[in-house]
């Protein structure tokens, strides 16, 4: 195989799948690297169309698939029985987090992440870009909205984002499909909070990448199923993943040569012309080497591995990594702030079902620090909440000490509530 390309692309998660449909759509000759497996949409799917009996021990993690994947199990939310095959095996790939607990979750196989995201699909907004300058802190963004805002129009219209426009600043609308309703009790508290707050605070309808209407470009992409089982792979094309959507789109080009189990470990620089030229790749296979060349690289391996790659890449010129002479490449790494919020139970609406499975919730968009009496004198910007209403196996108890799951009580509480 010739080695030499127009361009690279290092890594097939959101990132690297868009890179790809770009590079090859404007003609270039694009070699795209992933350290990964293949995972061949909806062929590869294997448990999409499975019922929890289906698992043994339903579709809870086993204590065995536990010992292998203590810290992608960390957020419970992630790995089950039908889609731990989506994450890395901890054993396999261990990182040092004994002194700051750092929630590192991540598959390593064709789409990345694509396959496993929430699929919640948020613009920043204005407050977002100004916050730096207006705050002092940090470099201020190049950019402001009104530049980035046509992009959003271009992946929102591409990939096929559901939400309700509301009109707010610091929550700017997008291109969206008609959304998803919200459930009796999500609008109980969409109505009781317009009530009940008058400093901007709303409840919306989650935004997410799933079709909710009509198609879009890809490998039969179609309407959403409402079967909630997107962390498995779709079969219907139905939420945005680069196997679904991106990556078929530089397939079809004709100018990407897609190669998985290829880790790339590091840049080449040319110091004769002061440029990168290449990769090198290890086989994940067969343990081999090879080197790459094209004149445009894109790192789109992830936050972590991406700062890894430039780390290994030595030479006389960056003799601490690529891009390393601030030294600071590999430090101020930020996790998101994830299960902080509050819960509650609701007694009512007990004459009312639900049909099929909506797979998004609610998000309540930031309303602190955007003006008149919603600015704090304690903390500065703001924060957002993702969240949901449904029934489980809490609502079907008549009280704490009845929280059943089996038997003859459980039975019981079922029929009740019918
Ligand atoms: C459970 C979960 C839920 C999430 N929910 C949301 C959400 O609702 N909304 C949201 O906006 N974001 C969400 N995210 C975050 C989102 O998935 C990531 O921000 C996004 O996938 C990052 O895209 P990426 O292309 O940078 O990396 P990834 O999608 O992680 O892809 C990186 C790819 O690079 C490959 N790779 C890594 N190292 C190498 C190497 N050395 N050589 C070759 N290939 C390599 C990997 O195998 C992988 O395929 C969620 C993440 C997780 C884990
Ligand atoms: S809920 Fe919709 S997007 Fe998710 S797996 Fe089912 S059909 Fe696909």
């Amino acid at each position: 195989m010739d080695n030499k390309f127009d361009a690279i692309v290092v890594g097939t998660g959101i990132s690297g799948g868009w890179a790809a449909k770009e590079l090859t759509e404007k003609g270039l000759k694009t070699l795209v690297l992933e350290r990964g497996r293949m995972i061949t949409h909806v062929d590869d799917y294997h448990t999409a169309n499975m019922d929890p009996w289906d698992f043994e021990g339903g579709d809870t993690i086993t204590r065995d698939a536990y010992k292998r994947q203590p810290k992608q199990s960390r957020t419970g939310y992630v790995n089950r029985e039908s889609s731990r095959h989506l994450f890395v095996d901890d054993l396999k790939h261990p990182y040092n987090d004994d002194k700051n607990k750092f929630n590192w979750i991540r598959g390593y196989h064709l789409g990345g992440r694509s396959l496993t995201w929430g699929r919640h699909t948020y613009r920043l907004s204005e407050f977002d870009f100004e916050a730096n300058l207006k705050d002092g802190i940090g470099v201020d963004w190049p950019i402001r909205y009104k530049d980035i805002a046509p992009w959003y129009d271009y992946v929102e219209e591409y990939i096929g984002v559901q939400g309700r426009p509301e009109g707010l600043p610091q929550f700017p609308d997008g291109k969206f499909l008609k959304p998803f309703d919200l459930n009796v009790l999500e609008n109980h508290m969409r109505n009781s909070i317009a009530k009940n707050f008058n400093d901007g605070r709303i409840l919306s309808n989650a935004r997410t990448a799933h079709i909710t209407e009509g198609t879009k470009p890809g490998l039969g992409r179609v309407t959403c199923q409402y079967r909630n089982r997107c962390m498995r792979g779709c079969p219907y094309g139905a939420y945005f993943s680069s196997n679904s959507s991106t990556l078929p789109a530089a397939e079809a080009t004709g100018n990407m040569t897609l190669m998985p189990n290829s880790i790339v470990h590091e840049i080449i620089y040319d110091e004769e012309n002061k440029k990168a030229k290449g990769v090198r790749v290890i086989d994940a296979e067969n343990n081999q080497s090879y080197e790459y060349y094209a004149k445009v690289i894109f790192l789109c391996s992830s936050t972590v591995p991406t700062t890894s790659i430039l780390m290994q890449s030595k030479s006389n010129r960056f003799p601490n990594g690529m891009g390393n002479d601030s030294g600071e490449l590999g430090h101020n790494i930020m996790d998101h702030h994830f299960q902080v919020g509050a819960s509650g139970t609701f007694d009512g609406f007990k004459n009312k079902t639900t049909y099929g499975r909506k797979p998004a919730g609610f998000f309540i968009p930031r309303f602190r620090n955007i003006g008149g009496s919603t600015n704090r004198k304690d903390f500065i910007r703001g924060y957002g909440y993702q969240g949901g209403a449904n029934r489980g196996f809490m609502s079907i108890a008549d009280s704490k000490e009845e929280l059943v799951s089996y038997g003859p009580r459980f039975k019981e509480n079922i029929v009740k509530q019918r």
